[in-house]
Formats: C-alpha cells, structure tokens, sequence
C-alpha cells in the first residue's frame, strides 16, 4: 500500500506540467469563445486526442497511479484552463467508469475505444442516470428495461435528463429499472450502440455556467439492444436480484451498497475539479490586486483585499488537501468510514463557489464583465454544489455514516 505523501514524483510532476500546459495554451485561450457558442468544442478535444490526452490510455494511466493522486492532479490542471472545455473533454470519463466498474472485459473492450473514437474521428460518450422525477432520489427512477428473451434483447423506455453528452455521445450507458419492486437494487446499466432506433435528445439545455459542455435530455421510446449490452451480463444481474429479493423477504441486513461505495471512491475527482477552477479565479484576483492601484497604492495594501486573497488560498489547499486525502484512500482501499468522499466533493464544491464570488469582487466593476475571466469562473463554479450529488446531499452521507443514525 503506498504511503500517503504530499511530495509528487517525478512522473507525476512531469505528467502535471504537461497537463498544465494543454491547460495554458490551448484550454484557456479558448474558454470565453466557447462559453458564448454554448457548443460542444469538437475541435479542442480533438487537439487533445492528438497529443493523447483524450484517450482511454492516459484515464487509465493516472487512474492506475498507485497514489491516487494522477487523477485528480490532472482534473485541476484541466479545470483551471477552463471548466465548460475541461468536461467536454473528461465527461466520456464518467459513462467509461460505468463500464469498468460494471462491464465484461469483453465489453470493456468492445465499447470503451468507441466512447472516444480516435484522433482523425473523435467521439464522446453519455452517462444517463437522471431523471425529471429521479434526481437526488436515484430510487424514484422510472425508465424500464424489460428483457425479451426470444430475441434476447432488451428494451428500452423513459425519458432521462441532464445527461452530459446526452444525444450527441456514441456510446450511451443508460440506467434502468429491471425490477420496480427492489427500489435501487433492482437498477441495471445497458449500454445503447451507436446510430440504435428510439434514442433521441430532447430539449437541450441552456445553462448558467460550463457553457461549452452540452447538457440535454434522452428519450428512450421502445428502444432495443442486444442481450450482450447488459453491463455485467444476465446472470450476474440474476444472482443480484435473487439475492435482494430473498434480502428484502427476510428483512436480512442490508450489504454495504456497491454504488454508494463507487460514489465515494469517484467523488474526489469531482473535488479536484471544483479546485482547479478555484485556484484559476484566486490566481486571477491575487495578481489584479497587485496591480490594481486606487488612492494612489495597489489594493492588495489594504488588510481587507489582502485577508481575502489569504483566506482564498487556505480555502483552496484545504480542498486539495481533502480530495488528495480521499484519492489516496481509494488507490489504498480504505474504507470511506467518515464519509471522506463525499466531504471532499462538499468542502471543495463550496470553495470553488466562494473563491470565485470573492475573485469578482476583488476585480471590482471588471470582476462583473466578460472581460476577464472570473465572472465565467464563478457561473461555471456553480455546478459544483449541484451536480454528482448537490452539497445537501454529501451533507446527508456525511451526517448518516459519522452518526450511525438514519437521518431524512
Ligand atoms: C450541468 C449538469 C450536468 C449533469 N450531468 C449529468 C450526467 O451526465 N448524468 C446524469 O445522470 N445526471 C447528470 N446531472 C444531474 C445531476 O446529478 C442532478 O441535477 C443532481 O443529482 C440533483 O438532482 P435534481 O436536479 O433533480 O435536484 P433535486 O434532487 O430535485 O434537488 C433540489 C434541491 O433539493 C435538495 N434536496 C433534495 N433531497 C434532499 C434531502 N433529502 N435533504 C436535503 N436536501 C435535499 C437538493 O440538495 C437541491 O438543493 C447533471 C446536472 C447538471 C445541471
């Protein structure tokens, strides 16, 4: 098991620094023009497959880093060049995990390479969890999948919502009720293949924040798949629910829940980003205070600019401190006992909003104008108390885990 330690190795400095300049050079020179298109931006992450970047490989690489620490060190290189570009580029990230944590090693290998195409056609893939009626309360979940086993396909019906990359991905993996009365233990994943009749993207959305990364809604009408696009295959998923049912007859006690558990181990990466666009707006603030100059000296003089810029950077590297802590934990497999995942995805969302309220106000009238970053920074920072689990609800995990008590 690899000893905590806070120094990086050389590998992992040289893989940072690489990442930072992708960051620099190509991510944040484009950031303001794609936040205003409000559209996927095909061509850089297609700058990024040429260099690798966008690749299984390189996801696997950090995600193998036996410190924990190679994905998010490279989530906060990308979100400090901009956050709407960095997940345009990372969100084929999250249906690729569905797969690895779910799937066959055939189909691993089968769908995986067709999420991200390759550099001369490039692709993205969609996670499609979400639903009008089914956001936080994952078990109000009402799309089905019902099994026909003289075609041995499944089919598909519901609507899903939210679903970054929905519509334009490849590859979708969609979750869906196999059995309505196991709540969400009686959820399975299915990936839908390419150009499959009866997946559509409904409405697409137009946001606040992370403009360049598209966000719509998926509509599944009588959409069917083969039985081999069952993420972990038909017996595996029949060993689980028989187990679940005979757990709920005998009101056995419940098993530690495997998605809470993958949830928690994924949520660091999460933090790391919400850090990397905290640095980026503190960053921005701590240089215009030095340089800003009213009543003839530059504000970082007065204590009240300066304090805030301290408080800023504290705020930020505890953040990273507790997303590196809990990264850690997972490559080592300590088990989250204090809810680590999740108060990492917490503190580091919540920064990532406050640094860039107070990066605004540091920069005065320009804070407020799309002349300078910060005020793109804070609109995307604030997804980061919303999305993969709002901050009330990692409030929630942290309070049930440290307290045993079961609270609503
Ligand atoms: C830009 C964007 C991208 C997204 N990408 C994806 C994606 O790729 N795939 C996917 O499946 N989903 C995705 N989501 C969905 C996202 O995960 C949900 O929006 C989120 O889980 C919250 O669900 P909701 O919006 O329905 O809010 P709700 O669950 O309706 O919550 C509304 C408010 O009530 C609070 N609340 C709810 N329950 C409780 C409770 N028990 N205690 C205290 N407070 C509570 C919440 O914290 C929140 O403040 C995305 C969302 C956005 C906005």
């Amino acid at each position: 098991m690899p000893e905590f330690a806070l120094d990086l190795n050389d590998d992992q400095k040289a893989v940072r620094e690489w990442v930072h300049g992708f960051a620099a050079d190509v991510i944040r020179p484009a950031a303001a023009e794609w936040d205003e298109r409000e559209e996927t931006p095909w061509p850089i992450i297609q700058e990024a497959a040429k260099i690798g970047l966008y690749s299984l490989d390189f996801y696997a690489q950090q995600f193998f880093d036996p410190t924990g620490l190679g994905i998010p060190m490279a989530m906060e290189e990308l979100f400090w060049g901009d956050a709407g570009i960095a997940l345009s580029i990372v969100g084929t990230g999250l249906a690729a995990v569905g797969v690895l944590a779910n799937g066959t090693e055939e189909q691993v290998g089968t769908w995986i390479p067709q999420m991200y195409g390759d550099a001369d056609d490039v692709k993205v893939a969609a996670f499609c969890s979400s639903e009008p009626d089914a956001g936080s309360d994952v078990a109000a979940m009402r799309t089905r999948a019902v099994y026909d086993e003289a075609k041995d396909e499944w089919v598909l019906n519901g609507t899903k919502t939210w679903a970054t990359n929905g519509g334009i991905a490849n590859v979708h993996v969609v979750v869906a009720v196999v059995d309505p009365e196991l709540g969400s233990k009686g959820h399975a994943s299915f990936i839908v293949p390419p150009d499959t009749p009866g997946l559509a993207q409904g409405q697409k959305f137009k946001k606040h924040g992370i403009r360049a990364s598209h966000t719509a809604e998926v509509v599944l009408d009588d959409v069917r798949v083969p039985g081999s696009c069952l993420l972990g295959g038909k017996e595996k998923l029949d060993e689980r629910l028989a187990r679940a049912r005979e757990r709920a007859k005998t009101g056995g006690q419940r098993v530690k829940n495997a998605a809470m558990a993958t949830f928690e181990a994924s949520r660091p990466a999460v933090g790391a980003q919400a850090v990397g666009i905290a640095r980026a707006a503190y960053e921005v603030a701590l240089e215009y205070a030095k340089t800003r100059v009213q009543f003839g000296r530059p504000i970082i003089d007065n204590q009240g600019v300066a304090f805030q810029l301290a408080d800023m950077r504290t705020r930020v590297d505890a953040a990273r401190l507790l997303v590196w802590r809990a990264s850690w934990m997972a490559a080592a497999g300590k088990p989250f006992d204090s809810a680590e995942g999740s108060m990492s995805k917490l503190f580091a969302g919540e920064t990532a909003k406050s640094v860039t309220a107070q990066a605004m106000q540091i920069l005065g009238g320009n804070g407020y104008t799309r002349e300078y970053p910060v005020e793109r920074m804070h609109r995307d920072a604030a997804i980061y108390t919303i999305f993969e689990g709002t901050s009330e609800i990692q409030r929630l995990v942290i309070a049930r885990t440290v307290s045993g008590v079961p609270i609503r």
